[in-house]
């Protein structure tokens, strides 16, 4: 438990900062092209504190980053977590492009849940936001749905101007294919790039939106498990709409930490306490652990996005 009472057992592992995106709300700066570096961890590094923290009660975990499908061990780290007694649930985050090439091994690997940014059905729009193609992220969600994960969902992050008249298409879409289709809020991560607070879109109208065209209706069960998203019903499937920013109880049930590519966990990714774990992981310091126990007990109860957060690492290094 968390000073508040939360029950944390869920972690998100950056196992990346590199990406082969370079989505303009988040890294517009682009790709480098990923190459082993001594601050990344290790797979065995990253195994070594799942393992830690599967005894300390966490049980599901998130592959996330940056980009996690350019990392060359991806699979490998997919299967290795998958293999450790006490894990139930093993999911990644993606933008999709590599899924053709790799759904079906990571499927393989143990992956259960595979969530996609999706953020455009028009492929300038596409273009022009991500950098990258719209057929090949489509391909890619053609390929998961094929490869037969328990869950697959789309994410749309929200921007004025931008995407806005992508909500309708992308819901419909996803109900289509049987996909839920979330809604997410712009948070305040890649400040000074061409994105600002002017882009901001709120779930509220983005639910406005939809509720003008198809019926919504609130689904009170939680249908997607244990998360931020709130869902509705849609065209006999679900929406769901993440409200970090206008929400006042978003992080009511937070069940979370973040493991940062270079080895930090992070409690809360709207707030900039991170606790090393490389001097625990090279044996110089107290255990892994102990900084585990440090990162549950110096959880905030709340982010401070609306308290002049200021962006000092880029939301790809924390792992979105
Ligand atoms: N590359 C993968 C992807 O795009 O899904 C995984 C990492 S990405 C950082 C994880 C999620 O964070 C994506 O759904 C992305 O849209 C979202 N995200 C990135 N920057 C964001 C921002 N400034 N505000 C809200 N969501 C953001
Ligand atoms: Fe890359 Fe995902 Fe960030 Fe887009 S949202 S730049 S795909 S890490």
């Amino acid at each position: 438990m968390d000073p508040f009472g939360r029950h944390i057992d869920y972690l998100r592992i950056s196992v990346t900062d590199r990406c082969n995106e370079r989505c303009l709300y988040c890294m517009p700066e682009g790709y480098k092209g990923w190459a082993q570096r001594a601050d990344h961890l290790t797979a065995d590094e990253i195994l070594r504190i799942v393992e830690n923290s599967t005894a300390l009660g966490f049980r599901k975990f998130r592959l996330t980053g940056g980009e996690p499908l350019v990392r060359k061990d991806i699979v490998e780290i997919a299967r290795r977590i998958w293999e450790l007694p006490g894990v139930q649930t093993l999911g990644i985050s993606t933008n999709g492009l590599l899924l053709k090439e790799l759904a079906v091994p990571l499927k393989q690997a143990g992956v259960r849940s595979v969530n996609i940014s999706l953020d455009s059905l028009d492929a300038a729009i596409y273009q022009k936001l991500t950098g990258g193609r719209l057929e090949i992220a489509l391909e890619g969600i053609a390929a998961a749905a094929a490869a037969g994960f328990e869950v697959v969902k789309l994410n749309c992050v929200l921007l004025r101007g931008i995407n806005e008249d992508q909500i309708v298409p992308l819901a419909r879409f996803g109900a289509t294919l049987g996909m839920p289709v979330r809604f997410i809020e712009l948070m305040p991560l890649a400040s000074g790039g061409p994105i600002h607070d002017g882009h901001f879109f709120s779930i509220t109208e983005a639910m406005e939106r939809l509720a003008s065209h198809d019926p919504l209706e609130l689904a009170n069960d939680k249908p997607h498990g244990h998360g931020p998203a709130r869902y509705y019903r849609f065209r006999g499937a679900h929406v769901g709409f993440i409200g970090s920013i206008t929400c006042a109880d978003f992080c009511k049930d937070c069940n979370k930490l973040r493991l940062t590519a270079d080895g930090k966990l992070r409690p809360c990714l709207g707030r900039h306490g991170e606790i090393d774990l490389l001097p625990a992981l090279r044996g110089e310091t107290e255990s892994i652990s102990h900084a585990i126990h440090e990162a549950i007990a110096n959880k905030p109860e709340n982010h401070s996005f609306a308290d002049d957060f200021q962006v000092n690492r880029p939301m790809t290094a924390i792992g979105g």
